[in-house]
């Protein structure tokens, strides 16, 4: 009989050791894991400030172009808001986002700022809001270059980009808001 019962527990064991094995996606409480670095030169402080919106259909996307295309990659500092900069530009809620935009800038000493808005942003209501994709076009970049214009006027010496984001079949395109 006991030796039943040290088979089963033995058996249970290995259940419980199987159930934990490949999900380290999920640490349990009291584990550790680490991310390895690609160590390259140390800094105190980054050049740029990217500034996105929180949605998770450009998620991956936001990070291949700020990493590869735009080739900052470890070389900036990443807020992302709903709406991205929908609350930088409604005067009621301008002086939070400020509030957080300063100390990143002095504290990293910012020299550029990169603002990502993107189509189809629940923080303006979702592309159907606009009625149609030229308005909602020129509405988006037009709150874009208003927030260029506002953090110009707070940062007059930092260089601000401002691109726009589409969902395509292709996957997500980038444009270049001047
Ligand atoms: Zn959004």
């Amino acid at each position: 009989m006991k030796s039943i019962l040290k088979t089963f527990y033995i058996f249970c064991t290995l259940i419980l050791l199987l159930g934990c094995y490949g999900k380290e996606g999920l640490l349990l409480n009291n584990t550790k894991t680490i991310v390895t670095l690609d160590k390259g030169e140390e800094r105190s402080d980054c050049d740029t400030l990217v500034f996105t919106c929180i949605d998770y259909r450009f998620a991956f996307a936001n990070q291949e172009f700020i990493n590869k295309k735009l080739g900052i990659e470890g070389n900036y500092d990443h807020i992302s808001i709903p709406g991205s900069i929908y609350n930088l530009v409604d005067p009621s809620t301008r002086d939070i986002v400020f509030s957080k935009i300063n100390k990143f800038v002095n504290f990293h000493l910012i020299k550029r700022i990169i603002i990502i808005g993107h189509r189809d942003c629940g923080g303006y209501g979702g592309s159907s809001e606009f009625g149609s994709e030229i308005a909602e076009y020129v509405y988006l970049t037009t709150d874009l270059k208003k927030a260029k214009q506002i953090l110009i006027e707070k940062y007059p010496i930092l260089e601000i980009d401002l691109y726009l984001e589409t969902l395509t079949k292709e996957g997500v395109q980038f444009e270049k808001v001047k």
